[in-house]
Order: C-alpha cells, then structure tokens, then sequence
C-alpha cells in the first residue's frame, strides 16, 4: 500500500481525552475514530489488525471443531422473557420497539439465540456435541464507557457456544475450549492467564476468566507467582495454581501463604462458562438420549473480547516511540521508507516496493513528501514489526537500512541481502495485497 494512497489521519499531538497508552496510540496512528460515547468507527488500518485478530480466532475455533456462523445484532426480548434474563440483564441491554411495537434488544450476548437455533433443529443425541461461534458486534449500555475500543458500548466479540448431553461431554468441551484459549491469545502475541472467575448474570457453576496483565487493567488480580513462569500447561495444570480475580478472592480462605500471592493488575480478553442445562430447561430444548427419553441440553458459553484484545495488545506492545505491534497481528509487516526526492531514491523504491508485493509480503511505502525525521517519526510510531529505509547517502554505496522495530537493532546491507533476510523469515505472513 503507498502511504499517498492510504487514509491514515495520523494525529500529532496527544489526544486529551485519552486516558491510557492503547487509546493514545490508536487515536494517534488514525486506527479509530469515535462517534458517540463508546461507540468507534475503524479506519483501514485498524480494521486491519482486527482483521488478523478475527483471522487467529477462527484458525483455533475451527482446530477445536467450532463452526462459524453468524447470529444477528438484533434480538426479540420475547426470547429473553423466555430465559428469565429480560428483567435480570437491567441498563445495560439497550431495548426499544419496532414500527409494529414489538420489543428487541440490541444483543449484548446471544446464548438465548443460539439455545433457540439448537431447541428447533437439533433432537437427537447422535447430532451431539456441537460448538457453533460466531464474531459479532454486541452493544452493552455500559454506564461508564471508557479507555477507547477497551470499555465500548459497541463492541466486537467472539461467542461461542456448546451443547452436548452429559454433564462430562460438557467439561470435555469447556476444556477443549480452555486450551484452544491459550493457543489463540499466544498466537496474537500475548500471554493470557487463566483464573477462576465469578459467573455473573450468565450463571452457572464453573468459569474462567482469561486476562493480560497490564497496570492500566480493569480487574485486580491475585496470583501464585510462581504461575507466571509456567508455560504450555493444561487445563488441570492451572486448577494447581492460586489465581483469583478480586470477586473470588478471600484473604482468610487462601490456600497458599499469601507472601506468595502477587497481586496484579489484567485486562480481561476472554471469559468461558459452563452452566449446563441454565438456558435449555427454561427454555425448552431437548434432546433424546440413547434411551429415548428428552432431556435438556448441556451448555457452555465462550467470549473473547475481540476489540478490547487489539487494545490489550498495544498495552503489552508498546515503548516511548510508538507500538511495537507483534508479527502476527500487525497491520503491515515491512514498512518502507524513501528518504530524500532524488531520481535514485525514487527508482529504488519503486522497484524495492514491486519486489516486496511480489514476494507476497504487507509493506506500507511512506512514498509521500514528508520530511525523512517526520517519516521516521510516524513510522516508529505505527510500530510495523520491520522498517527498510531507502536514503540518498546509502543508496550511493549500494546500500539500504534494514530496522528491526522491536528491538531498534539496524543493518546496513544491500537490498539483494535485506530481501534475503525476510524471504527467509518464517514468521512474517506471505499475501497477496489486501485493499
Ligand atoms: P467486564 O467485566 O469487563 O465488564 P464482562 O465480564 O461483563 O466484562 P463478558 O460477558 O464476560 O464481559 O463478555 C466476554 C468478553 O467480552 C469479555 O471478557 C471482554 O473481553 C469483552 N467485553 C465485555 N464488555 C466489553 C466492553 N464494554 N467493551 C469491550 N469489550 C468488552
Ligand atoms: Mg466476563
């Protein structure tokens, strides 16, 4: 993408209203644009990331054996008179009425949707177990919308939802889920830490919250330190380990000596419940089990917070400069940059930018008539994971600089080596160019 062709209203200044370091720099790097309290538009750039991030979830749902589909925003509260949740659900579900006076609600969770989807089409055992997903915008009337896309009122999410006949099918599948968790935070570049969570108004008896630590979360967190060097584990592996949110956690009942218990800040990214047959005996879906008797179904419900785990990302990717984003997730992977407005500069950096596009890399080219400090500037501050700067004085010896963002580390090599060097770098994804 050339940067003269792109919308990218990058802001110079610090934002004021902008409490945290993530909502700064989105603001900043032109990724998001409020429109009212809580509620964003995405700009290309950070459509991008979310992009990615939606890309990485289906990758590990679809592992797991999810299927996605995609419910609607729009709920008749019929369905959660239903459930009992109407009433229970208060400010925060946003209602209002149709042309012909009939009440919706604008979804802020859809287990009601899905129990219904299941309840008519889904009557027999054999059709078990089934895990249905889907990423969907959600609205929660939250009273005091906060930190950016952290805190919406409109926000993305990923729900799923299983149903299975037993209460262990159920925990096979709330666990299959747990650990397909951890693949997917890890795989953005994010180390996410399983705690036992309250259930909350979705109810039930078993729930894990999934948060990243940062200073500027939401949620206090009580931790047995020695859970943060542990890697890889599994679902039991964790039950181990003291980790409690401040709801659960009780100084007088702690299992562990509490010299032991660090006490951190997190943002939650992602939240799952298993609350067997809550939803499908108030609302009637059955199944017939092997005996042919109609039994309600067991259900289990999954969250990530699509949009607030882009943001938790720059909280843990981040320095004075700008975002450092992780490969995985960054809007491009090579940012290129020709300093300078010779015909050299200009040749190289055109055949440099085919170059990269054919060997199906993301490059954002800074082709604009900025000043080479205002492009470096901007570009550290978009923070794409690689950096190949074009300028007159190296361009004279052959050479180009090669800036790894992370890390600062620079080389000055020819271009035939910095192709080199990032053809034979596994990690960066290979494209052809999105628009
Ligand atoms: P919180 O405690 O932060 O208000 P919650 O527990 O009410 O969240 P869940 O019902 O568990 O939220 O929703 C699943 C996930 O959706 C959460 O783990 C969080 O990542 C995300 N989420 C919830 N509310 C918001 C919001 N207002 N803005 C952005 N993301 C949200
Ligand atoms: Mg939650």
């Amino acid at each position: 993408m050339r940067l003269s062709h792109y919308f990218l209203p990058l802001l110079k200044e610090d934002p004021r209203e902008a409490e945290i370091i993530s909502h700064r720099l989105m603001l900043r790097c032109g990724m998001i644009c409020m429109i009212e309290r809580g509620i964003y538009s995405w700009l290309p750039l950070g459509l991008r990331v979310l992009q990615k991030i939606q890309s990485i979830i289906h990758k590990y749902q679809q592992e797991i054996g999810a299927l996605p589909m995609l419910a609607p925003t729009l709920q008749p509260a019929e369905l959660w008179k239903e459930s009992g949740r109407l009433d229970a659900y208060g400010k925060e579900m946003l209602r209002f009425k149709d042309r012909h006076q009939r009440e919706l609600i604008y979804g802020p969770t859809a287990e009601e949707v899905l129990t219904d989807i299941v309840r008519r089409h889904v009557k027999s055992y054999k059709n078990l177990p089934l895990n249905l997903y889907n990423i969907q915008w959600k609205m929660r009337d939250e009273i005091r919308p906060r930190f950016g896309v952290m805190r919406g009122r409109e926000f993305l999410m990923k729900d799923g939802y299983s149903f299975d006949l037993t209460p262990k099918d159920a925990r096979i599948s709330y666990e299959k889920v747990f650990q397909s968790y951890l693949k997917t935070f890890k795989a953005m570049g994010v180390q996410a830490i399983p705690l036992r969570a309250a259930t909350g108004p979705i109810g039930g008896d078993l729930s894990h919250e999934f948060h990243i630590l940062a200073q500027t979360g939401e949620s206090e967190l009580y931790l047995d330190q020695n859970l943060l060097d542990q890697e890889g584990l599994e679902m039991k592996d964790f039950e181990k380990f003291y980790a409690a949110t401040d709801e659960k956690h009780d100084p007088s009942s702690c299992p562990i000596p509490l010299d032991q218990v660090s006490c951190s800040r997190g943002i939650e990214v992602g939240h799952i419940f298993y609350f067997g047959s809550k939803y499908s005996a108030a609302m009637n879906a059955l199944v017939k089990n092997a005996g042919g008797q109609d039994i309600p179904l067991e259900m289990g419900s999954y969250g990530i917070g699509v949009s607030r785990v882009l943001a938790a990302i720059i909280e843990a990717h981040h320095d004075e400069k700008g975002i450092c984003w992780p490969v995985p997730v960054a809007p491009f992977s090579l940012g290129l940059l020709s300093l300078g407005r010779s015909s050299e500069v200009e040749k190289t950096s055109t055949n440099c930018y085919q170059r990269l596009i054919d060997m199906g890399f993301e490059v954002l080219w800074d082709d604009t008539e900025k000043s080479p400090g205002e492009k470096l500037a901007s570009m550290d501050l978009l923070g794409l994971p690689f950096q190949l700067i074009i300028g007159e004085r190296n361009l004279q010896q052959g050479l180009c600089e090669l800036k790894e963002r992370k890390t600062s580390n620079v080389q000055v090599i020819s271009l035939e080596e910095v192709l080199n060097i990032l053809d034979t770098n596994t990690a960066l994804p290979r494209f052809k160019e999105v628009f």
